[in-house]
């Protein structure tokens, strides 16, 4: 059976921006519904990187990845967003018109909005890991091998095997050292794509004997699946040796499943949505997309960015929602008006 839900604004992905859109709307009073194909909020940040911390976010010396999106939470509550967790958007229809946008969006477990704009904060789309062709692998998948660290704990006194050369695979190899019981990172070359600082955070750990690292690729897993007992390595030469380890961890990349939104009739360029840098809206009027999902000349794929774009992007909102309303720009820090919506003021 089909819930209809009639709403002011769809929310497609629950991650950093997704929320920080719900605050920018909530202080135009429009309601907003979030739909994420995740069990939980949080996106790359609460799926990827927990715990690592993140330095960039303005106000937050350091903030780790879960601890952003608990405070965004709580940013938010005042707004009493309504989240539809484990649901993939799947259909779109236009029933407006460009100066009066209406649209009914229907996910994959039945629920109907409808909604007078769409926001589109779907990061990557659904990221999913790019899995090294070593057969069996799956045997050993969510026991000893993991696409992503979501708690360091578990993999402490461990004999830890992280293979690839991206930011991930280094960011990893330097916050796991610490605590595996011997940690060895491998690559096909002695290159990285991983930021500079990392690799040579890196290279002073192998050089104070702190951790193995290694060229070459995995061709084989050991061990009785689920239990991983060592990985066979073949050199670029042909020959081949072993690699003792009870966790494997592969940093391949994401790729990037934009799914269903690419039916959506929106421009798209490299699977990403170009939008205008005044409004964040795409070529279809009332769908809108910020953070990571978007592109525009310039575009930086910071969770800063996609904070300001929200902003911008409720603010066009607001005219389709009270197309009869003047918007009137305040601070929160002098408006009582803003205040009691946050229910910070009498
Ligand atoms: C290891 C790592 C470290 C990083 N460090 C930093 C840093 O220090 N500073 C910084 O600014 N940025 C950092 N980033 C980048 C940052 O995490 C992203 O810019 C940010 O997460 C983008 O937020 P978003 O909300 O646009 O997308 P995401 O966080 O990707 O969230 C998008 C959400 O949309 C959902 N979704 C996708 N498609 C659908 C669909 N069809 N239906 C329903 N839901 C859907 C996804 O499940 C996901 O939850 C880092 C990224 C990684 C991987």
């Amino acid at each position: 059976m089909s819930d209809r839900i009639e709403t002011d604004v769809v929310i497609v992905g629950a991650g950093p921006v997704g929320l920080f859109a719900v605050f920018e709307l909530g202080l135009l009073d429009i309601r907003a519904h979030l739909i994420d194909i995740l069990p939980k909020v949080g996106g790359q940040c609460a799926e990827l990187y927990p715990e690592k911390p993140i330095y960039d976010i303005p106000g937050f010396p350091m903030v780790t990845g879960q601890g952003l999106v608990d405070n965004l939470m709580a940013q938010i509550e005042p707004f009493h967003p309504t989240f539809h967790l484990s649901e993939m958007v799947e259909t779109l229809e236009s029933l407006g018109t460009a100066e009066a946008p209406l649209f009914r969006l229907r996910t994959d477990a039945g629920t109907e909005f409808v909604t007078k704009a769409i926001i589109i904060a779907a990061g990557g789309g659904s990221f999913q890991p790019k899995k090294p062709p070593i057969p069996g692998i799956e045997g050993f998948e969510g026991s000893s091998v993991f696409y992503a660290v979501r708690q360091m704990e578990p993999f402490r006194h461990k004999r830890i095997l992280i293979v690839g050369g991206g930011d991930s695979a280094l960011d990893w190899t330097v916050n796991l050292a610490p605590l595996a019981k011997r940690l060895t990172l491998l690559h096909r070359r002695d290159a990285f794509r991983a930021a500079p600082d990392t690799v040579n955070k890196m290279r002073a750990l192998v050089a104070a004997g702190a951790m193995d690292f290694h060229l070459g690729q995995v061709v084989k897993l050991e061990g009785k699946a689920p239990v991983l007992e060592g990985a066979v390595v073949r050199r670029d030469d042909g020959s081949t040796f072993t690699i003792a380890c009870d966790v494997l961890l592969p940093f391949f990349g994401l790729t990037m499943k934009l799914g269903p939104l690419a039916d959506w009739g929106l421009n798209l360029h490299e699977n990403l949505v170009p939008v205008d840098t005044e409004k964040f809206e795409t070529s279809v009027p009332g769908i809108f997309a910020i953070g990571d999902i978007n592109s525009y000349p310039g575009k930086l794929k910071l969770i800063l960015s996609g904070f300001h774009e929200g902003a911008l992007a409720a603010q066009r909102v607001f005219h389709y929602v009270y197309p009869d309303k003047r918007l009137v720009f305040q601070y929160t820090t002098s408006s009582t008006s803003l205040q009691k919506k946050l229910g910070v003021h009498a």
